[in-house]
C-alpha cells in the first residue's frame, strides 16, 4: 500500500438545501447534553489502495449507503478522534490543539493496518466543517464536539487490510458530559474486565476498545457509579485510566501523578495538557504507576487529596467516590478539591482565549 503521508486534496462544497431554521436549532441548543444533536453537514473524504485519497466533500448530513460484507462490519477496522470547537468573545471559533488529534489518529491507522491521512486534510477537514457549521457552537459553557472517523469499507469477507475506507467528520452542539449535578462523580473498579493487554491495541482511539469496555461500564452502572476503572491486564493491581478518561492523583505535598503512557492507556491530550500547564505552575509530576491498594490506602491516611479524570468531553472531573467487590472509599471530602479547581481553571482559561496561550495551543478556524 502506498502511505500517501503529503497528498492534499481538494474539497467540494455542497450546502445542505434546506438547513435547520435557526429557531428550532436554538431550541436544540438550550440543552444539547452529550453526543446527540447534530450539525448539518459533513466531511467525507474516499480512499483506495489504487487512487489514494479522492472525492473530498462537505457535503449535507445524511445516512452513509453501506453493503452489508463491508469490512467494518466484521471485522471493527474503525478508528476515530474526538476535539472541541469554541466560540470566542469576537464571534470566531477555535479548536484545542487540532495537530495532536491528527497525529494520534495516524498513530491509531498505524495499529489499525489503516492508510495515513495527512496532518493538514485532517486539519483542513475540521476547519471547513467548524466554518461551514459555526452557527451550531453553543453558547457558554458549551462547544461543537468534532468527531473524526475512519472505516474499512471493501465488501469482502477475508480477514486482511481493507482496500478502501471512508473517512468522515461529524459534529455534535454539546454541554457537558455528566448528566450528574454532584460536585464529583463516582468510579467503580473493574476486577471482572480489562481494557487493553501489553501488544493490543489500549493506545489506539478504535471503537474495538470501546465495544469491548461497554460490560465493565454497565458494572459500573450497576453499583451506581458513573464511570468504571481499569486495572492493567498482567497483574489486575496498577491503574490504568477510566472508560474515556485518563487519571490524575493529588498528594499531600501538593505533587500530582498520573499513570504512565505504555502501550496499554490512551495517550489523552488534556493529560499531556495539564502536565505541562502543571509544571508551568512549578507542581511536581510523576507519570508513574499506582496501585488501587495504594489508592484506597493513601485516600485513609490523607496522603492522597485529590483524583480527578480528565478528556476531552469530561475536561477535568473531580473523583469523589472509589467503590469496588472490596467495599468503597471517599476522597478528601468526596467532593472537589482546590488543586483539581486550580488546574481546570487553568486549562479553561486556555481553551475558552480567556487566558493568554503561552504554548500555542489554540488554532484559529
Ligand atoms: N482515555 C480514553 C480511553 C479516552 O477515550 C479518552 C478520550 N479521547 C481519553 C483517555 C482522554 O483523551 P483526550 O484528553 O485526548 O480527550
Amino acid at each position: 500500500r502506498k502511505m500517501p503521508n503529503t497528498q492534499s486534496v481538494k474539497f467540494a462544497r455542497v450546502p445542505h438545501p434546506s438547513p435547520l431554521p435557526a429557531a428550532k436549532r436554538a431550541e436544540l441548543l438550550k440543552n444539547p447534553g452529550f453526543g446527540r444533536v447534530f450539525t448539518d453537514h459533513m466531511v467525507t473524504i474516499h480512499y483506495s489502495d489504487a487512487e489514494g485519497w479522492h472525492d473530498a466533500k462537505i457535503e449535507p448530513r445524511a445516512p452513509i449507503p453501506m453493503d452489508p460484507a463491508a469490512a467494518v462490519l466484521h471485522y471493527a477496522q474503525e478508528i476515530f478522534e474526538g476535539l472541541k470547537a469554541y466560540r470566542t468573545a469576537d464571534g470566531g471559533a477555535t479548536l484545542f490543539r487540532p495537530e495532536e488529534n491528527a497525529r494520534r489518529f495516524q498513530q491509531s491507522a498505524k495499529r489499525l493496518a489503516m492508510p495515513i491521512l495527512p496532518e493538514s486534510v485532517f486539519l483542513e477537514a475540521c476547519d471547513l466543517l467548524v466554518s461551514t457549521d459555526r452557527a451550531w457552537i453553543p453558547d457558554g459553557d458549551g462547544s461543537l464536539y468534532l468527531r473524526p472517523f475512519m472505516f474499512a469499507n471493501e465488501n469482502f469477507l477475508g480477514v486482511k487490510p481493507s482496500s478502501g475506507y471512508l473517512f468522515m467528520v461529524i459534529a455534535s452542539s454539546v454541554g457537558s458530559y455528566f448528566k450528574t449535578d454532584a460536585p464529583a462523580v463516582s468510579v467503580w473498579v473493574s476486577t471482572e474486565y480489562t481494557r487493553a493487554a501489553p501488544g493490543g491495541t489500549g493506545a489506539a482511539k478504535c471503537g474495538g476498545n470501546y465495544a469491548a469496555s461497554l460490560l465493565a461500564q454497565a458494572e459500573a452502572t450497576k453499583h451506581g457509579c458513573d464511570q468504571v476503572v481499569f486495572l492493567d491486564a498482567v497483574e489486575q493491581r496498577w491503574i490504568e485510566e477510566l472508560g474515556g478518561m485518563n487519571v490524575f492523583f493529588v498528594f499531600d505535598d501538593g505533587s500530582l501523578s498520573t499513570p504512565p503512557l505504555g502501550g496499554t492507556i490512551l495517550p489523552g491530550i488534556t493529560r499531556s495538557s495539564l502536565i505541562t500547564l502543571a509544571k508551568d505552575k512549578g507542581i511536581k509530576v510523576r507519570e508513574e504507576r499506582y496501585s488501587i491498594d495504594q489508592w484506597r490506602t493513601d485516600a485513609g491516611t490523607g496522603r492522597l487529596r485529590e483524583a480527578f479524570a480528565c478528556g476531552t468531553a469530561a475536561v477535568v472531573t473531580p473523583i469523589g467516590t472509589v467503590r469496588s467487590k472490596d467495599g468503597e472509599f471517599k476522597i478528601g471530602n468526596g467532593g472537589s478539591g482546590a488543586k483539581t479547581e486550580e488546574l481546570k481553571a487553568a486549562l479553561v482559561g486556555i481553551q475558552r482565549s480567556r487566558a493568554p496561550d503561552p504554548h500555542g495551543w489554540i488554532h484559529k478556524v
